[in-house]
């Protein structure tokens, strides 16, 4: 894709002056600043674009070399075109957001405002999700009351006492960096550092808010709607991005971390996305055949134990599992028959069996080609 000409970019003439380019500039990377735009790719691209072109149109030298050969000044030796990180633009246009207005103005007025600063940045918040395996295997939407950090009303999250005890750092004048010029061999050397009187974020309170103490933050509640898809398993975990606690001085919350656990069934057993049913059937049953009521994630449902049933065998019911996450893939019931044995009988039904017992029916004869139990069940699991 072609480059955009960087007086397009900045919505500037080729005849702008240096204070309408840095104007230009400055709103659009207000409007396209990352802590305004989340997650927004097209708003960072831009974000970046207005950077570049500034960071050419705002140097006279550059700027000739521009004009005289566009973006093959590049090859020239020029500019240094694209490539450029948020990092670099924040640490060399970090001052085109600071000045003017008050520090609550430019905290909390015109917005997006970061500059040199460092943002304050609320910390991960983890709660523990429990889920049926029915709700596990439609997903599920739980709101969940959460308890955490929220921002103090009394002061807006500033943690000053009021206006006049918020201001700039003095030590690093709002910037949230120190610099140092160093004499060396190769010249001087700028090494550039967090201010340690504000930590980074430029702004220096004299008294503090009685509500939070400074923090800018109290305990507070939260109800949380959170959409669990279909398919989770026991320790996993979700996040929501910007639903942890939050963060003073207009910094950015952290993440809300969601642990999955799963409430075990009474009777259903989960195996991946496959879930086992054990089926016990009397041998009569198994001899006469008959159909029985099982329990399954979506209620109860009939099956057909035909005449002659082995124990052993493996009944699947398609789709009758759980869904993989994110895919369409979803797992079967598999009903395990067990043929159940007697273990107290009375004496007429001992009778009735030792007439049964002699009959060269119920003498055991696996047919030759019968699998094995064992190559039933791996066959299943293929
Ligand atoms: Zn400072
Ligand atoms: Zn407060």
């Amino acid at each position: 894709m072609a480059k955009q000409d960087y007086y397009d970019v900045l919505g500037v003439s080729r005849n702008a002056d240096q204070a309408e380019i840095k104007s230009a500039y400055r709103k659009l990377a207000i409007k396209y600043h990352p802590d305004k735009n989340p997650n927004n790719k097209e708003a960072e691209e831009k974000f970046k674009e207005a950077a570049e072109a500034y960071e050419v149109l705002s140097n006279p030298e550059k700027r000739q070399r521009y004009d005289q050969f566009g973006h093959g000044g590049n090859a020239a030796g020029g500019f240094s075109g694209g490539g450029m990180n948020m990092e670099d633009i924040f640490s060399q246009f970090g001052d085109i957001f600071g000045g003017g207005g008050s520090p609550f103005d430019s905290f909390f007025g015109g917005g997006g405002q970061r500059g040199g600063r460092r943002v304050a940045k609320g910390t991960n918040l983890r709660i523990k999700v429990k889920l049926t395996l029915q709700e596990i295997a439609k997903g599920a939407e739980k709101k969940i009351r959460v308890n955490k950090q929220v921002i103090c009303s009394t002061c807006d999250g500033t943690g000053a006492k009021d206006k006049s005890s918020f201001h700039t750092c003095r030590t690093c004048g709002g910037t949230g960096a120190v610099r140092r010029v160093t004499n060396t061999i190769l010249g001087q050397m700028q090494t550039t550092s967090t201010c340690p009187t504000c930590n980074g974020e430029g702004v220096e309170i004299s008294a503090k808010c009685s509500e939070c103490h400074g923090d800018g933050l109290v305990r507070g509640e939260e109800t949380i709607s959170i959409n669990i898809p279909a398919g989770v398993s026991e320790g996993m975990q979700l996040s929501m991005s910007g639903k942890g606690n939050a963060a003073p001085r207009g910094g950015v919350p952290g993440d809300l971390i969601i642990l999955i656990e799963e409430i075990p069934h009474e009777t259903l057993k989960r195996d991946g996305t496959n879930v086992i049913f054990d089926l016990y059937v009397n041998f009569v049953d198994a001899a006469l055949g008959t159909s029985v009521e099982i329990p399954t994630l979506d209620g109860k449902a009939k099956i057909k134990i035909e005449p002659g049933t082995q124990g052993g065998k493996i009944l699947r019911l398609k789709g009758k599992g759980i869904p993989e996450v994110n895919s369409y893939h979803k797992g079967d019931q598999l009903v395990y028959v067990n043929v159940w044995t007697p273990k107290a009988l009375s004496s007429e039904e001992k009778e009735m069996l030792e007439r049964l017992r002699s009959s060269p029916n119920f003498k055991p004869q696996p047919g030759r080609n019968e699998k094995t139990f064992f190559e039933r069940i791996k066959e299943y699991f293929e």
